[in-house]
């Protein structure tokens, strides 16, 4: 039935000529229908690319912790991955200066506390909002 309603979704924007936003989790859909993925934490955008950018060369923490939670099919006994903590609440992230990811972040850097990373372009159609890539680059570990 998914697959009938995105063929259906797919037929309708081509003959209509229109642009489909379309929200979900699903890394499969994702990759099925869509030309851009813009990635949102907490109410902001920290990520956005070319879906095959998107899948090959994920930037932002957040991101990367969301493709590396996909389960895969050689997976044998293997605990799936999960991105320790939660989505902080409302009033706690009314009351953070920094990233809000910072709780749940494995790079987080002192200055991620303190100040809201903006969206950089980084090039080839990406955009992400993270300290790591201050430099236009990004640390070569930010990247695996
Ligand atoms: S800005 Fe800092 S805390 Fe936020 S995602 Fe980047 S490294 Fe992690």
């Amino acid at each position: 039935i998914q697959a009938q309603i995105l063929d259906i979704l797919k037929r309708l924007r081509q003959e209509r000529n229109m642009a489909v936003m379309f929200i979900t989790h699903d890394m499969g859909v994702i990759a099925d229908v869509s030309d851009r993925v813009i990635v949102m934490y907490a109410g902001n955008v920290v990520e956005e690319a070319p879906v095959t950018q998107f899948f090959k060369n994920p930037l932002h923490p957040y991101t990367k912790g969301l493709l590396k939670a996909i389960p895969r099919p050689d997976m044998k006994n293997e605990r799936l991955y999960m991105i320790k903590g939660t989505v902080p609440g409302p009033e706690e992230q009314y009351a953070m200066k920094g990233c809000k990811f910072c709780d749940r972040c494995e790079h987080a850097l002192p200055k991620c506390r303190e100040e809201r990373p903006a969206m950089k372009d980084m090039g080839n159609g990406q955009k992400t909002a993270c300290w790591l890539y201050d430099d236009g680059k990004g640390p070569a570990k930010a990247r695996q």
